[in-house]
Parts: structure tokens; sequence; C-alpha cells
């Protein structure tokens, strides 16, 4: 099963959309963390910043994400 590896790749995807090209809170460009509360990508200072405050912050390039941290646009995964 590599539903990681595939979740990363999303993520990758969606990094690199228009509106997630740079940091949420502080417009840095190309984040590498993303709040996967708030479905927001976020800079490394932006995510200790996050992190103090509770949100769940990953980083998309180094944490593993588990099948249901990450909304597919594609619907369900046929895993047969
Ligand atoms: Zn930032």
């Amino acid at each position: 099963e590599m539903s990681n590896e595939r979740n990363k790749r999303i993520l990758l995807e969606l990094a690199k959309l228009p509106e997630n090209s740079r940091c949420a809170d502080c417009g840095a460009p190309e984040p590498d963390w993303a709040s996967y509360k708030l479905g927001v990508f976020v800079c490394l200072n932006c995510s200790g910043i996050h992190r103090s405050l509770s949100s769940r912050v990953k980083s998309i390039r180094l944490d593993f994400w588990e099948d249901d941290l990450v909304e597919r646009p594609e619907g369900p995964v046929d895993s047969s």
C-alpha cells in the first residue's frame, strides 16, 4: 500500500496551485508546511506559530500523511 506516497503527491500538487504558492500567514513563497485542520499552506516560521496554537501542521515533504488527513479531489480511491 503506497497511500503515503500518493497522499504526499497530492499535497505537492496542491502546493503548486497559485493560491497555495505563498504562505497563508506571511506571504513567503513556496511554503513547505500545511495545516491540515485549516487546509492552508504555511512556511517553516509560521508552522511553528500554528503548532504553538495547537493547530496540526506537518511538512508536506517530510512527514507521513495518513489517508484521512488528505482530501482527495477525485474521491475514494479503489484499493483493489
Ligand atoms: Zn509564513
